[in-house]
């Protein structure tokens, strides 16, 4: 058999995409690519599955097709921690998401927004990222960590190898490789080279993931796995679920 990319990370109408579940699936075998579903649950995404009904209701949706099946949950949200390990069982793969993260002083600092707190310096809210990494690492029954390096809008324009020092890369390189979390190079919300190069050389899992939302969107790993092959990574060693299992369970 030929090696062929999964997306393991793509959206349909089910929370925020805006194709059907079929649609989605025909769009990213379109373009050479296995697909998974991997819809909002979270009850701080507008229009994501937002209760354990309607978790029942997706997963039953998703059994009935050739799919991989996955949920993106907000590590901010307490949603996860509801959903029993018999229904996480279910899912073929598990994400997990920074949408937000906790800063020291208890507030929460949202990454789509483009407010910012006074007194914040762009480096703490790395280390902060960091510090919720870690604790995610430690309490999310998850297998891959989606987008580890995005930023709250208000950052997004800062070259990101003076943003992270090399000792912050370092930092969250170790937290992917103590937990077994898999590593998602976006193809939206890119990882920068030298943070992907440090993972790879110290054993790190990758995955692919498009991040799709739209038709134009969905399946298109083109970056990630550009990026994937010019730093030495077999296609073989990119995470699939059913050749290298999961960690969440
Ligand atoms: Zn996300
Ligand atoms: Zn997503």
């Amino acid at each position: 058999m030929t090696w062929t990319p999964l997306d393991c990370h793509a959206h349909s109408t089910w929370s925020d995409g805006q194709l059907n579940l079929d649609d989605v699936l025909v769009a990213v075998r379109a373009r050479g690519v296995r697909p998974s579903i991997a819809d909002h649950v979270s009850r701080d995404v507008v229009g994501a599955v937002d209760s354990l009904e309607q978790v029942e209701a997706y997963l039953i949706a998703l059994e009935q097709r050739d799919t991989g099946r996955s949920a993106e949950f907000c590590w901010h949200d307490s949603l996860w921690r509801e959903i029993p390990p018999d229904v996480l069982g279910r899912f073929t793969h598990t994400v997990g998401s920074l949408h937000a993260v906790w800063l020291p002083n208890g507030t929460l600092q949202r990454v789509f927004t483009r407010s910012w707190p006074d007194g914040l310096t762009p480096h703490d809210y790395v280390v902060a990222l960091l510090h919720n990494l870690e604790r995610l690492a430690a309490e999310m029954p998850i297998d891959l960590v989606a987008h580890p390096t995005l930023l709250p809008i208000p950052l997004r324009a800062i070259p990101a190898e003076e943003l992270w020092t090399e000792a912050d890369e370092a930092r969250m390189v170790a937290a992917f490789l103590a937990s077994g979390l898999v590593f998602e190079v976006s193809s939206r919300y890119r990882p920068h080279e030298r943070l992907v190069r440090r993972a790879v050389e110290a054993g790190v899992r990758l995955s692919l993931g498009s991040d799709g939302h739209a038709a134009e969107q969905v399946g298109v790993i083109t970056f990630s796995l550009a990026l994937t092959r010019a730093l030495g990574v077999p296609d073989e060693d990119l995470y699939d679920p059913a050749v290298h299992g999961r960690r969440g369970l």
